[in-house]
Formats: C-alpha cells, sequence, structure tokens
C-alpha cells in the first residue's frame, strides 16, 4: 500500500519513500517542560502517535525511530522556577520543575493512549560536547561559525540569514520582505533583523554551560538540530509539529541543520497540525477557557464531566489533522457515545488478530485521513451488530478491534474500558452489601433481591461507586420503579420498549437506598434458562445507554 503524506515544504501530497525502509526516522518537537500541557498540545502528541503507529503497521514495529524531544532548558521554565521555589538553589529549582512537569507530560501521554517514542531526549543533555559521540548543540554552533553561517555579537551568536540563499522556504516568507516589513533599530548588534539566537551569555541568576563564547545558553532552536542528527543522523524521513512551530522554529531549525551538516534538505517530510479552538474561540487564558489535559481526565471543568483519555483521542481524530478542530463538550459527549458502542460490540473477549480493515489502512495511507478511517470503522461495527452471532460476526469484531488499534483506540476489554471510565469509581464491597441490607430490611418482601445475576455499576456524585450489586426486580418491583420516577425525573426514567415489550428500567428504588443521585447500570446476560423469561433493559438515565443488559422477571 503505498503512503502518501502531505509535504509542508513542497505544498504537496507525496508519495511517501523512505530512506531506509529498515529504519524509518520520524522526529517531533516536544513539550517545553515548565506547566501542565493544554489540550492544543495533545494535538501532534496524538496525531504524530497515529503516524508512528501506521508506520509501524507498514514498515514492522521494530524498523520505525521516533523521537520526540523534551526542553527542558528555556526563559519561561527559569520565571517558574524562581517563582515556585525561591528558596532552592536555581538549578536545583530548574530540575525540580523540570522533571515534576516531565512526568506530568508523560503521564498524560500515556492516559492518551501514545505509545512511548523510541526516544525522549532532553536538550539539557545535548547542549555540551556528549562522551557518546552524538551531536550536541555547542559543536554544531561550532560548525556554523567556521562554515561562516554564523557570527559573535552583543553577547550572542547568530545564524546569518544572509549565508544562506533559499533561506525561508518552508514558511514561504522571503528574506528580503522580512527585511523590508522589518522595524529598523530593533537589535543593532544583528546583520540582518531575521538573524537568530543560537547561544547567548546567561546572568548568574540564569543557568549556563561554559562554551567558547562565555557561560551561557543555547537559543531554542538549536536543540532541535542537535538532537534529531544524534539519533536520526544529518538527513532524515519526517519532522512533524504544530502549524504554530513552521516560523520561526522549524525554518531555523532547517537552517542550522543545512548549513552546519551541508545538506540540501534537513527532511524530507514536512508535517504539521493544524490549530485548535475551544467552542468556537481562540484559546486563552485571559477568555478562561484554556483547558489542560489533565483538567479533562481529572476534573469536571470541561463538559461537566471527567473524560478518559480514549475519549479525547477519538474526539481529537475525528478532525483531519491538518484541519482546525474544534474543541467542545458536544464533540467529547457524541465521541463517548461512540466508545461506548464499539466496546458494546466487542465486548469483553475479543481478541485482535491482526487483520486490520483495507478502508481503514487505505483511510490512514492517504495522509492520515482519520476521519474516513472511523467511518470505516463504524460500518465494521454496524455489520458486526448485524450478524446474530458465529464465525462470521467474531471475525468482524476482531477486525473492528485490530482496525482500531492502528488509532491507537479499543484496546482495552469492555470491562476495562468502564472501569477506566474516570466518572465511575470503584468502592469496597462491604459497604455495598451494608447498603443492600439495610434496603432489603426496609422494603415489602415482594421487592427484595432475590436472584442476584446483574451486575450493576451505580455512580454518583460522591465519587464512590457501588461496584456490584445484584439485581432482580419482579413485576411488582418494576411498578413500584414506575412510581419512584416522580421523585426524581430528571434523573430516572421508566420505559416500555415498544418493539420488544421490554421495560427499559433504572433501579430507581436501589440507587435512591443506596444514597446515589446519578446511575449507570451494566448488566451480565442471564443464563440461559432465567433468559426464556422475559426481558427487560437497564438505562441510563440521561440518555446515555451504557450497555442493554437483561433481567428476568421472577416468578
Ligand atoms: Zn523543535
Amino acid at each position: 500500500m503505498e503512503l502518501r503524506l502531505y509535504d509542508t515544504l513542497s505544498k504537496e501530497k507525496r508519495i511517501f519513500a523512505p530512506i531506509d525502509p529498515s529504519n524509518v526516522r520520524m522526529y517531533v518537537c516536544g513539550p517545553t517542560v515548565y506547566d501542565f500541557a493544554h489540550i492544543g498540545n495533545a494535538r501532534p502528541v496524538i496525531v504524530f502517535d497515529v503516524l508512528f503507529r501506521l508506520l509501524r503497521h507498514l514498515y514492522g514495529a521494530d524498523h520505525v525511530t521516533y523521537v520526540r524531544n523534551i526542553t527542558d532548558v528555556d526563559d519561561k521554565i527559569n520565571a517558574r522556577a524562581v517563582r515556585d521555589f525561591p528558596a532552592l538553589p536555581l538549578n536545583e529549582a530548574i530540575r525540580k520543575v523540570t522533571e515534576t512537569t516531565a512526568a506530568q507530560f508523560a503521564s498524560d501521554a500515556a492516559a492518551l493512549g501514545t505509545l512511548p517514542p523510541t526516544f525522549e531526549p532532553r536538550a539539557t543533555d545535548f547542549v555540551l560536547p556528549r562522551a557518546d559521540g552524538k551531536a550536541d548543540m555547542v559543536t554544531l554552533i561550532k560548525q556554523l561559525i567556521a562554515g561562516g553561517h554564523a557570527y559573535e555579537a552583543g553577547g550572542e551568536v547568530l545564524f546569518d540569514t544572509a549565508s544562506m540563499p533559499d533561506y525561508g522556504m518552508l514558511s514561504g516568507r522571503k528574506l528580503e520582505e522580512q527585511l523590508a516589513g522589518a522595524r529598523v533599530a530593533v537589535d543593532a548588534h544583528k546583520k540582518n533583523p531575521a538573524d537568530f539566537v543560537l547561544w547567548k551569555l546567561s546572568s548568574d541568576n540564569e543557568p549556563g554551560w561554559d562554551s567558547p563564547w562565555g557561560r551561557g545558553r543555547p537559543g531554542w532552536h538549536i536543540e532541535c538540530s542537535a538532537m534529531s542528527a544524534a539519533y536520526l543522523g544529518d538527513v532524515f524521513d519526517i519532522h512533524g509539529g504544530g502549524l504554530d512551530l513552521i516560523f520561526p522554529h522549524h525554518e531555523n531549525e532547517i537552517a542550522q541543520s543545512r548549513c552546519a551538516h551541508g545538506t540540501s534538505v534537513m527532511a524530507n517530510y514536512w508535517m504539521h497540525n493544524g490549530f485548535l479552538q475551544v467552542e468556537g474561540e481562540k484559546m486563552s487564558k485571559s477568555l478562561g477557557n484554556f483547558v489542560t489535559i489533565r483538567e479533562l481526565l481529572e476534573t469536571r471543568k470541561f463538559g461537566g464531566r471527567k473524560w478518559s483519555g480514549e475519549v479525547l483521542r477519538l474526539a481529537m481524530l475525528r478532525t483531519h489533522y491538518r484541519s482546525p478542530i474544534d474543541w467542545t463538550a458536544s464533540a467529547l459527549e457524541e465521541s463517548q457515545k461512540v466508545l461506548d458502542s464499539w466496546y458494546d460490540v466487542i465486548g469483553d473477549d475479543t481478541q485482535a488478530n491482526g487483520d486490520v480493515d483495507d478502508g481503514v489502512s487505505a483511510s490512514l495511507a492517504d495522509d492520515l485521513n482519520t476521519s474516513n478511517a472511523i467511518a470505516r470503522l463504524h460500518a465494521i461495527a454496524s455489520e458486526a451488530r448485524g450478524r446474530a452471532s458465529g464465525l462470521p460476526q467474531i471475525e468482524l469484531k476482531r477486525k473492528l478491534k485490530s482496525s482500531a488499534l492502528i488509532l491507537g483506540l479499543l484496546h482495552r476489554t469492555k470491562g476495562e474500558y468502564l472501569a477506566n471510565d474516570p466518572e465511575v469509581v470503584i468502592v469496597d464491597q462491604a459497604r455495598v452489601d451494608a447498603l443492600i441490607a439495610a434496603r432489603e430490611a426496609r422494603i415489602p418482601s415482594e421487592m427484595r433481591i432475590r436472584d442476584p445475576y446483574a451486575i450493576a455499576y451505580l455512580r454518583g456524585d460522591s465519587r464512590e461507586l457501588v461496584r456490584v450489586v445484584a439485581l432482580s426486580l419482579g413485576l411488582r418491583g418494576l411498578l413500584q420503579v414506575g412510581k419512584a420516577k416522580t421523585l426524581s425525573p430528571h434523573n430516572f426514567s421508566v420505559m416500555r420498549n415498544q418493539k420488544s415489550h421490554a421495560w427499559n428500567v433504572l433501579p430507581v428504588h436501589l440507587a435512591f437506598d443506596v444514597g446515589f443521585h446519578r446511575t449507570k447500570v451494566v448488566s451480565r446476560p442471564l443464563a440461559q434458562s432465567s433468559a426464556r423469561q422475559g426481558e427487560k433493559t437497564y438505562h441510563e438515565s440521561q440518555s446515555r445507554l451504557v450497555h442493554a443488559g437483561t433481567l428476568s422477571r421472577n416468578k
């Protein structure tokens, strides 16, 4: 299958031909570790993880090298260190900030279902020449100076943009235009306003390394030139990142790498994901719509509930990576429903069989058309639902799972998925038993739980959950439930399914008795004998069907 990728540099979709198919090499700019990553930061993390998975699928898991750096030297980090750890020596304070933030990022990335990159180098390990001889920033800067591409001025080493005739190709910003538009005398020590910093001197209260140009620290761009060369060589296959990095960051990476190595390209394909908006507006702290990955996972700040990483991931992939994405609560709800329905199809015992649907892989091979791939997954899921049982259905379920895995989705069983829902929290069985016993003592004998077979997950605002409740309702019990509806109509519903004449009920009485206001019920199919006696379906209140279970009438 031919993989075609849109290349920002040539501005066209091109057939991907790796330099070495036994080692396909990709570099993606990673986080600057000074604070929690926001949801916009999650987009390249997810998008390039899908590309990583696709490349592994096409070339073999051992034949792809994916490098994503960690920027742990930056003025924002210094400022954060001084603010948060004023009592500590600067280096220690910086280490605290970067280690804590890098660990937060790793945990967010894992929650989003991403594979760890092959290498995650930290910038500070690549400032000075290394014992292992891998590329480093100081050596690169020396090479640039020696080659006439950089000069020292005003306490800085600057890249001389005029030394590179085709500077500006990636962003389409011609040097002359930049000169014409530049304000005069902004940086008097620069030969050209577009010249950028490779190295700058540090004051005593800034982090610094001893270099041929004095104690200082690298500019932002040089780290990626060094770390990509260290792991992927002077020229590699794919360089990725967000659209906002095209200029100046990627433009300057290209200038540094090409001029230091004397190559005509740095990477053969430049890929950029589009911007992210929140509910139709640019995300900003001042607008109050700034939302971090962690807040989505662990708080109810956005959309009134916590979201699993898998829901966030699916929501991100429903839009093509190059298009702008509008991050909305309704899109998250929709993604939650989709995952509910897919996990309903695959259930608990479906194994991936490696049979990836041709339509899914062809969609992804067309410049990562994830929305088409997802449409195809819907088709497979509905086909699987349409087959009553038997081998074809099992094969379809397996195909659904195997195909979704390339998108990093459906890697759990249904049970694991439900248990991983952040709105579902497991509580201890003893408390559940005590609550049930208390309820049993209060209600008429004909309503008591008799024949436990359904497993219920009840969830509530208290963050506690009744994990397993055995339910058995007789017909009279159902009528009682119907009455109980009036107690809290916005929470629960009872209705008769016209088609199957099954009762769709919520165990209102039970939820009330154990003190929960919102209920999610998951029940298991009955044993054959009791299944014949009739069935009823449990629905969740606020219109989200969690899982239709079956329930028999008591005799
Ligand atoms: Zn970079």
